[in-house]
């Protein structure tokens, strides 16, 4: 499949700005790593579900990043993600987004018919057997019933995901945006075997995904590092790095397809093995690291102090009044103990350096409280309602949370997975 039209460059980094206040902050994150030899374009994303809590659009994050481009002067390319949509919610996105991330786990497991399975069966007799994959000491063995096995599991999404695909390509044209398919918002993780069989399906679809976000292994909780197996991350990832090249040289789908890591955002511990692989294959890779962004306003507020400070310790209080109803749509993935909750009386009486040091994900440091970062990361709610006031002291504050914003991205995100530093 020719890959015309736009194309994402090799290293790109997702990051998400609730609030669409940031992305010069995190645009110039991206001009660090450029000074430090490495070319990563932002990918400024959002979801739908973001957009609605919000009560945003689309347009926005256009807006917003457009004008952080111009007043930066950055000359690479730079891209607007419509992040897990679907044929219901691709509709608001088609004017303002040139990257569409085509969620289909929803489709997982929705049993395909036994002509779909047969044909796809018959135009693939190339899976069964032993493939061989370049870089690695591993070879797949597939059986035909493993074939059709994952036909049976995975081909009703990839159908869908051609669907909403040519939805995009009706009111884009084809070559004007770029797609990636994601299937890590399911239970079950894909193993490199079905990565490849799903990635002859969407060839076959048609689909020219120029990034692919799989679930691996391991616990990919909101905001916090991962929990799982490293070796065995390090393994799965490899071998998922090299079913792409076979992909690519083999079902002809676009050469600069890589796999895209939905991070949940601070997945620092696997930062390593993603390097290595990089490194190893000479692979690329796509970071979605989106929702921090919105802590570090919340460190920058505390740190500030006064006026910053206080929204911060309100913002607090309110959710964990309404942990319940905030935790819900996150449920399966967050993981807070309630115990190690403090209490909003408590941090009330914090000074700056109180709050930003529990808030602040510094690996080791002793303050750090991942339960309280987990019940904030999802509390933006709270901050959305208050309005014009929480976005008024962001605009008073700009210096200093631009300042963490950037240092997040780079000291913590780019420099790991992109510089492997
Ligand atoms: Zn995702």
């Amino acid at each position: 499949m020719e890959n015309r039209g736009l194309k994402l460059s090799k290293y790109s980094l997702g990051t998400g700005d609730r609030f669409a206040h940031q992305a010069k902050a995190q645009l110039q994150a991206c001009i660090q790593a450029l000074a430090s030899g490495v070319e990563v374009v932002p990918v400024w994303n959002k979801s739908n579900r973001e957009h609605s809590i919000i009560g945003s659009e689309p347009a926005s994050v256009r807006q917003a990043a457009d004008a952080a481009v111009k007043a930066l002067g950055w000359k690479l390319p730079y891209f607007c993600d419509a992040d897990h949509i679907t044929l219901e919610t691709a509709g608001r996105f088609l004017g303002a987004c040139d990257f569409y991330t085509i969620d289909v786990a929803d489709f997982i497991g929705q049993a395909a018919t036994a002509d779909e399975i047969d044909s796809f069966v018959k135009r693939r007799p190339e899976l069964i057997g032993r493939i061989q994959l370049e870089g690695t000491e591993e070879a797949f063995e597939i059986t035909a019933e493993d074939l059709r096995q994952t036909a049976q599991k995975y081909l009703t999404a990839v159908k869908k995901a051609g669907e909403v695909y040519r939805t995009i390509v009706a009111a884009k044209g084809a070559g004007n945006f770029i797609s990636e398919v994601s299937m890590d918002e399911t239970d079950g993780a894909q193993s490199p075997v079905e990565l490849l069989i799903i990635l002859a399906a969407i060839a076959d679809e048609g689909i020219p995904v120029q990034t692919i976000a799989p679930k691996f292994s391991g616990r990919f909780n909101k905001g916090v590092d991962y929990i799982g197996d490293l070796s065995q991350f390090a393994h799965e990832f490899e071998l998922d790095v090299a079913a792409i090249a076979y992909a690519v040289s083999h079902f002809g789908l676009p050469e600069n397809l890589k796999l895209s890591v939905h991070s949940g955002s601070d997945k620092f511990s696997i930062y390593p093995a993603i390097h290595a692989a990089m490194k190893k294959f000479n692979a690329g890779v796509h970071l979605k690291t989106a929702g921090t962004t919105w802590l570090e306003e919340l460190i920058g507020l505390a740190e500030a102090g006064g006026d910053g400070l206080a929204l911060a310790k309100e913002i607090y209080a309110q959710a964990f009044a309404h942990r319940e109803e905030l935790c819900a749509p996150y449920a399966t993935v967050i993981d807070i103990d309630p115990a190690r909750l403090p209490s909003p009386d408590e941090v009330r009486g914090w000074s700056s350096e109180q709050y930003t040091s529990a808030l602040r994900h510094v690996r080791g440091a002793a303050a750090y409280n991942s339960s309280l970062r987990q019940l904030l990361h999802v509390g933006f709610k709270v901050a959305a309602k208050m309005g014009r006031r929480y976005l008024e002291l962001l605009e008073a504050n700009e210096t200093v949370i631009a300042k963490n914003v950037t240092e997040n991205l780079f000291e913590r995100h780019i420099a790991p997975v992109f510089l492997g530093r």
